[in-house]
């Protein structure tokens, strides 16, 4: 990030940022865990992902935005708000995008018992299950904070704790869209996996995605689903 960006932020924020980097950096060093999807140098690939849904202001925006550039996303949504917005789940899988598990109530795993975090992500996933009617697979813990425990737990299932290599920091109230955007274009790698949010920063991702998008799509980037594991 930029550095004259610094002192404007909160420590709550520059601790996400923190967050948002450690994935990166130590994800392909967790077992089970990926932070790229498949790589295809000569049609390049970004996956999107999208988490804290689903949100009944921001969830919509999303699927207009994805549908707008012929793009498909992974949604990451939190369980509590799933059970909240059923008509929105459905909507995600019937644009063809797919649901996945971001835990039950954003809660760090770092700060739960292993068999709190276990319940916590069971009781989630069987909550998405029932609300898709289909298997969900592919976890992301919040903050992307992974524990021993989890990892297990992701291996006992054949589940894929998925994290990402690209977070342009959409949750960042003073980064514009065009910042974001610049970022998604420097940052994206063939396989790319990249992090958006549902929720408040929704507005302020799709903004980006429309600047960023179309750059790509024209350096011959598409922006298909994340391959299921
Ligand atoms: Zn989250």
């Amino acid at each position: 990030m930029p550095t004259f960006l610094l002192p404007s932020l909160r420590p709550l924020t520059v601790q996400r940022l923190r967050d948002s980097l450690l994935p990166r950096v130590l994800g392909p060093l967790v077992p089970g865990a990926v932070v790229r999807g498949p790589a295809d140098a000569r049609a390049p690939a970004l996956y999107l992902t999208v988490d804290d849904g689903p949100d009944a202001d921001g969830t919509p925006r999303w699927l207009d935005a994805l549908a707008r550039h012929d793009a498909a996303a992974v949604f990451f949504l939190s369980a509590d708000r799933a059970e909240r917005h059923p008509d929105l789940v459905h909507a995600i899988t019937e644009a063809g995008h797919r649901v996945a598990s971001h835990g039950d109530q954003h809660r760090s795993a770092w700060r739960m018992r292993p068999r709190t975090a276990r319940r916590a992500f069971d009781r989630a996933e069987r909550v998405l299950e029932e609300a898709t009617g289909q298997p969900v697979r592919d976890v992301r813990p919040p903050y992307g904070r992974v524990t021993p425990g989890l990892v297990r737990w992701a291996a006992q299932g054949h589940r894929r704790i998925v994290l990402w290599d690209v977070m342009p920091g959409d949750f960042v109230a003073s980064r514009p869209p065009a910042v974001l955007a610049d970022e998604m274009v420097r940052l994206a790698r063939p396989g790319s996996i990249v992090t958006l949010h549902d929720g408040p920063p929704a507005r302020r991702a799709v903004a980006a995605l429309d600047l960023a998008l179309p750059r790509l799509r024209a350096a011959g980037w598409r922006f298909p689903l994340l391959p299921a594991a």
